[in-house]
């Protein structure tokens, strides 16, 4: 089983990644690889001078990889709560198992609405639909997180990257019952 499942690998899922597994936590990483960043060309990424959307969705999974992030292309359809966390359904009839979900899937909102989570309507161009989170990531369902543009964050990459960045941050601080700082001295 799977401490964390992250579905979604933009820069929210990849973000969220990076700091669960580098924190020890099991992490799984599945996402259909139709995400819209892989055509964007970035100039205001703070650090990058200029990338584009696919180098920085290259370089984020090699760094969650790097930390021991398990990664799988598989569209999911359906999360179904277990005594002990949740099974994460693929099209594919494939299943994985995990005690906490996180919710990265940009402006689909399609699998939120599947697994009756609580949306709203987005205020972001382009965002229809977004998942009624709190400001820390939580939804309506203990152990599902919602994190980047599905949360309602504004649609630029340094914003969601460091949403997810920050829904993994509460979710670990969470399950080590005190606030959690990953910090390296160099
Ligand atoms: C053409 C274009 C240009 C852009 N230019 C800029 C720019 O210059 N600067 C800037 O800051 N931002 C830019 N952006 C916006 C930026 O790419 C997004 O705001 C940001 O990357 C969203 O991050 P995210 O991780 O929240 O979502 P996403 O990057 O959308 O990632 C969500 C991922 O989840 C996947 N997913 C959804 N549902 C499922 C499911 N059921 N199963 C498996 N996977 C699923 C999606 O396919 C996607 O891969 C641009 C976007 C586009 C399209």
């Amino acid at each position: 089983m799977y401490d964390v499942a992250i579905i979604g690998g933009g820069p929210a899922g990849q973000s969220a990644a990076i700091f669960t597994s580098k924190a020890g936590l099991k992490t799984l990483l599945v996402d259909n690889e139709k995400g819209l960043t892989q055509r964007a060309l970035l100039k205001n990424h703070y650090g990058l001078f200029e990338a584009t959307g696919a180098e920085l969705v290259a370089a984020g999974r090699k760094q969650a990889e790097r930390f021991g992030t398990v990664f799988q292309q598989a569209q999911i359809t359906d999360i179904a709560k277990t005594e002990d966390g949740f099974t994460i359904h693929t099209e594919a009839g494939v299943s994985f198992a995990a005690k906490q979900v996180i919710l990265a899937t940009g402006a689909n909102a399609a699998l939120a609405k599947t697994i009756g989570l609580k949306t709203k309507d987005g205020k972001e161009k382009y965002v229809k639909t977004v998942i009624e989170a709190d400001a820390a990531g939580h939804t309506a369902v203990p152990g599902i997180w919602a994190a980047g543009v599905a949360a309602g964050v504004s649609v630029h990459t340094i914003v969601t990257s460091g949403d997810g960045a920050k829904t993994a941050i509460n979710l670990i601080s969470e399950l080590k019952g005190e606030r959690y700082t990953d910090h390296d001295k160099a």
